[in-house]
C-alpha cells in the first residue's frame, strides 16, 4: 500500500507553517538605533524622505553645461565659469556663454543641457562644440531618484547595505527598528559531550549547537545558550522554566520522539500548551510548537540533519513573523534531475543536492551523496535543497524538481 499523508496522520509542511504563523504575535517594541548598527535589523516605521534625491538637477558627466537652443546656430560659446561638485556655479550662464561642469555639480541657472568633455574642444576662452546636444541632455533631474514624502523603505523591511545606503541618501542617520528577538536554545541528551572534551563510552560530541547558533546569529536575535541539558526530568524542567521565562522564543533540539529518554514532551505538557506534530517532511518529522511561559516554542528533532533543516524551513519563517518581518517564502528555481532519485509518496524530501549549469545552459540537480538524517556532510558539501514534493513518487532522470539555493 502507498503511504500517505492521511493514513500515516503526518502534517503537510504548509499547513505546520500555516499553523505556526497563524498563533505567532510579533514583538512590537522598537528601539531607535544609528544606521551603522542596523544592518540586519527589522524596521519598525516607514521612512519617509523629507528631501528630493538629487536634491537639485545636476551633471551626470564631466563636460559644459549651456543653453541648449543657444548651439542651434553657432557651435561656438564663450566659457564663463566652472562648476564643481559641491561649489555651484552662483551666477545665471547667459545666453551665448557655457560653463565648465563636473559629474555631480548643480546645473547653474539659465543652462538646461551638458556635452561630454570628449565632444569639445576649449579654445582660449571659449569651447567648441562637436556635437549639438538634444534639450535635457546629461542632465540628472531633481528627485529622479526619491522624492520628497516619498516612502524609501516599508516598515517590516530587513535592512540589508543597500537599503542602508538608501536610508542614508535621504539624510537620516538614526532610524526606529524592532528590538531584538531573544531567543534561548536548549539541546538535550546524555551522550552529548562539548567538543574539546574526551569522549566516554557511549557519547559523542554535541555538534548541533554550533550550526543552530551560526544560523541564529545570522538573524536580528540575542541568543541565550542554555548549554547542553542531562536526560533528567529535574535537570530539564528547571531549564524549560528559565528558559520559558526571558525568551520571546524557546528553541529545543532533541528529545522530542518517542524514546524512553525523552522526556521533553511530558514537561512542557506540564509546562506549557505545546503541540507534538509529525510533519510530512524529511528529514525531521518530529516537531513541537506551542507556548512555554512567555515563549513560543520550537522543539527541534536531535538528528544532526534534521535540526538543521527543520530549523530553516519550520523555525525560519516563526523567526521571521516573531520578528516582524513579511513571511518571505524562499526562492525556488527548476532544475533536471541528473539521476533516478528513489522516493515514496507521503513526506516532502528536502534532499542536499549540488546543482549546476551543463555547457548549454540548462540546470541540473543531483543528490549530495548519502541522505540520512545523521550525515551531516550531505549539508556542509551541498549547494542547495532539491525539494520532491510530498505526493512525489520515484523521480526519473530529466524530470524536473524545485530546488532551493543556499
Ligand atoms: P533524539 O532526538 O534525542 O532522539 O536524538 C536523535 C539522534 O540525534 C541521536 O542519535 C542523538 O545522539 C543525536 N543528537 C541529538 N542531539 C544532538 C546534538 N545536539 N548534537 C549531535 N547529535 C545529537
Ligand atoms: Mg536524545
Amino acid at each position: 500500500m502507498i503511504e500517505t499523508c492521511d493514513n500515516l496522520g503526518l502534517l503537510p509542511i504548509q499547513a505546520a507553517i500555516s499553523n505556526m504563523l497563524k498563533q505567532v504575535i510579533p514583538v512590537m517594541e522598537s528601539e531607535q538605533v544609528e544606521l551603522e548598527e542596523a544592518l540586519g535589523r527589522v524596521l519598525a516605521e516607514d521612512v519617509v524622505s523629507s528631501i528630493n534625491v538629487p536634491p537639485n538637477d545636476n551633471s551626470a558627466m564631466d563636460g559644459y553645461a549651456m543653453r541648449c537652443e543657444d548651439l542651434a546656430d553657432t557651435n561656438q560659446l564663450q566659457l564663463a565659469g566652472t562648476a564643481l561638485a559641491g561649489a555651484p556655479f552662483k551666477q545665471n550662464v547667459l545666453s551665448g556663454q557655457c560653463i565648465r561642469i563636473m559629474t555631480g555639480a548643480v546645473i547653474p541657472q539659465g543652462a538646461d543641457s551638458v556635452v561630454m568633455q570628449e565632444n569639445t574642444e576649449a579654445k582660449d576662452d571659449s569651447v567648441i562644440f562637436k556635437q549639438i546636444p538634444r534639450w535635457g541632455n546629461n542632465v540628472r533631474k531633481a528627485g529622479e531618484d526619491i522624492q520628497q514624502g516619498q516612502v524609501v523603505v516599508t516598515k517590516g523591511t530587513k535592512l540589508t547595505p543597500a537599503y542602508l545606503a538608501l536610508i542614508a541618501s535621504v539624510g537620516m542617520a538614526e532610524i526606529s527598528v524592532i528590538r531584538h528577538i531573544k531567543v534561548g536554545l536548549i539541546v538535550t541528551g546524555d551522550e552529548l559531550t562539548p567538543p574539546g572534551q574526551p569522549l566516554s563510552d557511549g557519547a559523542i560530541y554535541e555538534s548541533n549547537r554550533y550550526a543552530l547558533s551560526a544560523l541564529l546569529n545570522t538573524l536580528p536575535i540575542v541568543l541565550f545558550d542554555f548549554g547542553i541539558v542531562k536526560d533528567d526530568k529535574t535537570d530539564l524542567k528547571t531549564v524549560f522554566e528559565q528558559a520559558g521565562s526571558h525568551c520571546d522564543l524557546v528553541l529545543s533540539c532533541g528529545g522530542v520522539s518517542v524514546g524512553d529518554a525523552d522526556y521533553v514532551k511530558a514537561i512542557l505538557d506540564e509546562l506549557g500548551t505545546i503541540n507534538f506534530w509529525k510533519v510530512a517532511i524529511k528529514p525531521g518529522k518530529p516537531f513541537a510548537f506551542g507556548q512555554l511561559g512567555n515563549a513560543w516554542f520550537c522543539g527541534l528533532p536531535g538528528n544532526p540533519v534534521s535540526s538543521y533543516v527543520t530549523f530553516e524551513q519550520l523555525v525560519t519563517p516563526v523567526l521571521q513573523k516573531l520578528s516582524g518581518q513579511t513571511y518571505l517564502p524562499s526562492p525556488h528555481f527548476i532544475a533536471k534531475a541528473a539521476c533516478i532519485i528513489k522516493k515514496r509518496p507521503g513526506r516532502a524530501d528536502y534532499q542536499r543536492a549540488i546543482f549546476y549549469r551543463d555547457e548549454h545552459g540548462e540546470l541540473w540537480v543531483k543528490p549530495n551523496g548519502k541522505q540520512g538524517s545523521g550525515i551531516m556532510s550531505s549539508i556542509a558539501n551541498a549547494n542547495c535543497y532539491m525539494v520532491l514534493e510530498q505526493d512525489a513518487g520515484d523521480i526519473q532522470q530529466g524530470e524536473t524538481v524545485n530546488i532551493q539555493p543556499f
